[in-house]
């Protein structure tokens, strides 16, 4: 316990999500007193496992590690739980299912396929350009408000400028070949080198992966690239999500972090503009010398209050896109299912249901209009596959991420509703798993407006907030409050609504911490 004998925390983080336990153990590494604040009974938040039947445990929401940062880790001092490199394994109608690993694509048989040349070009192309944005992501966005006659604004452009510097290197042939896809979409740029296949169609899901936009959308290419720049490996982690939300909990109780669960803060402490505390919903009061905040940020400003806002600052984040478009159906399944052409190494990978760009395009129209696709996009991953530690009796679990989903659906989630999202998914997995629905004896969906409900993120977004173009870099969450200091003195936002955005990376946590120190809050 590092509670303090005055009673007053260096730091209160608000959540106990992956980022908020970065941003704590960053802080208490430091030795600093923090406190972690959880509404829920136990931590993770979107990247926590659940107990969905007897004797199956699931990952609640997030499945597979995408962007885990090492460099993250290391700082926080966390070995991460074992996992399994996974090929992604995007299913075809024709039964031709197209396999992709790194930067390697074969058919499920075994045999080449035509396309693998210029797949392996483009990954090589891409992760180049993508190196770049990557060192961005552990950087806090560089703030241009002092104009180019004040130094420290200059000083921030360095880190712009060994951007322009590595764009230098590349030459001008690939400079302008980066400049020119950059704000383009994803859909052309696939469509300009690849048949409208399952190949084409795992490239324009990725690109829009946890996103409120289709390939066709602007700026696609640069999330596809920004996402590659933060690793791009796709890894099942050993015991679930959960078990990796576990290690990030264990290095903050190590580092002396208090982490309190069950009930929530209701209210930040706000005093001669310098945040001072928080009150919970239970009435107690915590005094603290910062908070961070690693909830949605327009509930970040609510939750000091509006009115220690300007207009513009409260505009702007009450316009923040956050509508999540990615439901969660967890299925337990009786037996393994018997994906028909898959072996059993790749019925256990990351199985993609995107067969064409089209069809990813096709599956975002309907969202738009308050109405979920017929032929959604699903990620699905049966992790007991790999790790038969999360079920007994040879049960299995299915864990998929079905998108496109609307968070407002039109006529309301009535209980029907939600059957019919059920039905929907399962139809889908029945054309390449047939007899699957009848090995399913519970089954649990998740639409965004649950995942708000039950993580208290804005719209149930993935992100906390779009990653569009709009909404990334020196403009995350919104323009001037990209630096994670929250508009007001000791105030800091440290979730995945700040730089560089979500995914389980721990990353927005550990810079807002780091931030905060150099700032000199706590000096
Ligand atoms: C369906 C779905 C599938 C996903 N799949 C993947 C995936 O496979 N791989 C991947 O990398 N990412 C995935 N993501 C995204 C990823 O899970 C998130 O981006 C990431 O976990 C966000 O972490 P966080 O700590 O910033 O926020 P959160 O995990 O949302 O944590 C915020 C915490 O704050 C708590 N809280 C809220 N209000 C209060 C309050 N008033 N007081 C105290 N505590 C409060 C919440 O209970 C929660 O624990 C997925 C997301 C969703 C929704």
């Amino acid at each position: 316990m590092s509670k303090p004998s005055d009673l007053t925390y260096d730091a209160v983080v608000i959540g106990a999500g992956h980022n908020g336990l970065a941003a704590a153990t960053t802080l208490a590494r430091q030795g600093k007193s923090v406190c972690v604040i959880e509404s829920r009974d136990g931590i993770g938040g979107m990247a926590r496992n659940a107990a969905i039947a007897p004797g199956v445990v699931a990952p609640k929401m997030a499945h597979l590690l995408y962007n885990l940062n090492p460099k993250t880790l290391k700082e926080l001092g966390i070995t991460a739980p074992k996992s399994v490199s996974l090929p992604t394994v995007s299913l075809a109608d024709d039964g031709r299912h197209v396999v992709i690993q790194g930067d390697l694509v074969s058919y499920a048989d075994g045999s080449a396929h035509p396309e693998a040349a210029t797949f392996a070009a483009l990954h090589k192309r891409l992760t180049k350009f993508a190196a770049l944005l990557g060192q961005m992501s552990l950087k806090t966005p560089p703030s241009l408000a002092g104009g180019l006659m004040d130094m420290a604004t200059l000083q921030e452009l360095a880190g712009l400028a060994k951007l322009g510097i590595g764009l230098k290197r590349m030459g001008k042939k690939d400079m302008r070949e980066f400049l020119r896809i950059l704000l383009s979409n994803a859909y052309d740029l696939i469509l300009d080198d690849f048949a409208d296949a399952p190949l084409a169609g795992m490239l324009a899901a990725d690109a829009v992966r946890g996103a409120y936009a289709g390939p066709r959308s602007p700026g696609t290419v640069f999330s596809m690239m920004y996402r590659l720049g933060n690793g791009g490996d796709v890894r099942l982690p050993m015991g679930g999500m959960g078990a990796v939300a576990d290690t990030f909990a264990n290095a903050a109780k190590l580092a002396g972090c208090d982490i309190r669960t069950g009930c929530g803060v209701a209210q930040v402490i706000v005093e001669n503009d310098t945040a001072r505390g928080v009150i919970l919903a239970d009435g107690s009061v915590i005094n603290a010398r910062s908070v961070l905040s690693s909830i949605g940020a327009f509930q970040t400003m609510q939750m000091a209050g509006v009115q220690h806002y300007d207009t513009e600052a409260v505009r702007r984040l009450r316009n923040l896109r956050n509508k999540g478009t990615v439901a969660k159906v967890n299925l337990v399944l009786s037996g393994a299912p018997d994906f028909v052409g898959l072996d059993a190494k790749l019925t256990a990978g990351r199985l993609l249901i995107a067969t064409s760009a089209t069809y990813v395009e096709r599956a975002f129209n309907p969202v738009k209009y308050g109405d979920m696709s017929n032929a959604p996009v699903i990620e699905a991953v049966i992790p007991s596959l790999s790790d038969p530690s999360l079920c007994s009796d040879g049960q299995h679990i299915l864990s998929a991420n079905v998108q496109y989903v609307p968070y407002a659906l039109a006529g309301g989630w009535t209980p029907a509703a939600r059957q019919k999202l059920l039905k929907l998914t399962l139809d889908r997995l029945e054309v390449y798993a047939p007899g699957l629905g009848r090995l399913v004896t519970h089954s649990e969906v998740l639409t965004p407006l649950d995942i708000e409900t039950q993580t208290g993120a804005p719209g149930g977004h993935w992100h906390h907030a779009e990653m569009g173009i709009d909404q990334i870099l020196t403009l995350r969450p919104v323009n001037g409050m990209a630096r994670y200091g929250f508009g007001i003195a000791g105030y800091y936002l440290c979730g995945a609504s700040a730089h560089p955005g979500g995914d389980v990376m721990g990353t927005a946590g550990r810079n807002a911490a780091r931030q905060l120190l150099k700032d000199g809050v706590l000096a």
